[in-house]
């Protein structure tokens, strides 16, 4: 397995736990991971990559255990303030994360890349992997709710704390952005291809909907494997389970490999699921999904990895 070069696609939290213990298997130059921007917004003139900074906050060992997103151990005074202010602070900031978000912004005005920008950034955390958004262009999920009709993403997420009925979901600015040739490059070079457990339609999707990634997956000759976010049918954390039904798709195993058709050769899935309408043909790697400790991750990472070898 050592000399292999595996790419990893992933949204936030449920995406950096596995991309964690891969990152833990693997040598560095050996796993570059293809992060979501489509949940990229603006808030006070400051530029927010909330996947992105959840991937580098848990490869630099900072991020905070109990949420999974932002730095452990962060203060809210700056929020405090804003509120005090009297703004909503309806998305939490915490003091040494606007750093991030001050300096993102300060170099995407200076005309620096968001690629490059995220190189310096997790550079100076210290991290051996290289960490590519899908793209530079810019990507908006946009949500149609039945209460509130259109919502940006965060608002719907993180405000709403996405309790509305979804009707539609699309990126916006799709027809456009074209993936970087940083993850062109990955994405040739990659023997394996891991989709983590992350939301299909908020983390996975927008990053397929990028010009040339679905292309560039299905011309690749390499293994191609998804993780099933479910476990019993029930998402771990977050809208899954509730936002896909509402949009008419099925969240069964069968569901799933219907959803990433034509891009991969097998699915990850938990013990707790059924795989009987899938197809005897079909690769299922059936395992504890379930990764609470830092074991877990890195003991799935390493059976995902060897059984990809076995395709
Ligand atoms: P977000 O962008 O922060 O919402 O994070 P992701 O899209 O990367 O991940 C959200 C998904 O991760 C949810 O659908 C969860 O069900 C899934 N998830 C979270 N933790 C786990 C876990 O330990 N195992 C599995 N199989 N899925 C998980």
């Amino acid at each position: 397995m050592s000399a292999k070069r595996v790419v990893a696609l992933a949204g936030g939290v449920g995406g950096a736990k596995l991309v964690y213990g891969l990152a833990q298997v693997l040598p560095a130059g050996q796993l570059t991971i293809i992060g979501n921007v489509a949940d990229d917004f603006t808030l006070y003139g400051l530029h927010i990559s909330p996947d992105l900074d959840t991937v580098m906050y848990t490869l630099a060992g900072i991020a905070n255990p109990e949420t999974g997103w932002g730095i452990a151990g962060d203060s809210w005074q700056m929020l405090e303030m804003l509120v005090r202010y009297g703004e909503e602070g309806w998305f939490r900031l915490g003091d040494r994360d606007v750093a991030t978000h001050v300096l993102r912004t300060h170099w995407l005005a200076q005309g620096v890349p968001l690629t490059e920008v995220t190189a310096r950034l997790t550079r100076a955390l210290g991290v051996p992997h290289r960490l590519l958004p899908v793209t530079d262009d810019p990507l908006a999920t946009m949500v149609d709710t039945v209460e509130y009709g259109i919502l940006p993403f965060q608002e719907y997420f993180v405000r709403r704390r996405w309790q509305p009925v979804a009707r539609r979901v699309w990126f916006e600015g799709a027809e456009t952005a074209r993936m970087t040739a940083e993850v062109a490059q990955a994405l040739a070079e990659a023997d394996l291809v891991v989709i983590c457990p992350s939301n299909p339609v908020l983390s996975i999707a927008p990053i397929l909907a990028v010009g040339g990634v679905r292309q560039a997956l299905q011309g690749r000759a390499g293994r191609c494997v998804a993780v099933s976010p479910f476990i019993g049918g029930q998402a771990v954390k977050g809208p899954a389970a509730k936002l896909m039904p509402e949009l008419g798709l099925d969240i069964s195993v069968n569901g799933l490999w219907n959803f990433y058709a034509g891009l991969v050769d097998g699915l990850v899935i938990d013990v707790a699921d059924t795989p009987q309408s899938v197809g005897e043909h079909k690769a299922i790697l059936m395992t504890y999904t379930l990764m609470k400790t830092d074991d877990d991750k890195v003991r799935l990472a390493k059976e995902i990895l060897d059984w990809m070898e076995t395709l």
